[in-house]
């Protein structure tokens, strides 16, 4: 099983883009769309990726403990 570098989200055998970097890294992405805003954007800062669920649960918590 893999998942989207981009979007975090899990992807279902056969589907999805494969992406080889010249140096040999392996992206695997879910779509077209996470496929292109790969490089361009940090999917920490888009709305509708699974790393900006996290990030965002890290942060709530971080603040917690800070009370
Ligand atoms: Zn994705």
């Amino acid at each position: 099983m893999y998942t989207c570098s981009f979007c975090g989200e899990e992807l279902e055998e056969g589907k999805g883009i494969m992406f080889v970097k010249n140096n040999g890294e392996i992206f695997y992405f879910c779509s077209n769309k996470c496929f292109s805003n790969h490089g361009m954007r940090n999917p920490a800062k888009v709305k509708w990726t699974q790393r900006f669920k996290q990030e965002k649960e890290i942060k709530m918590k971080t603040l917690q403990h800070r009370k």
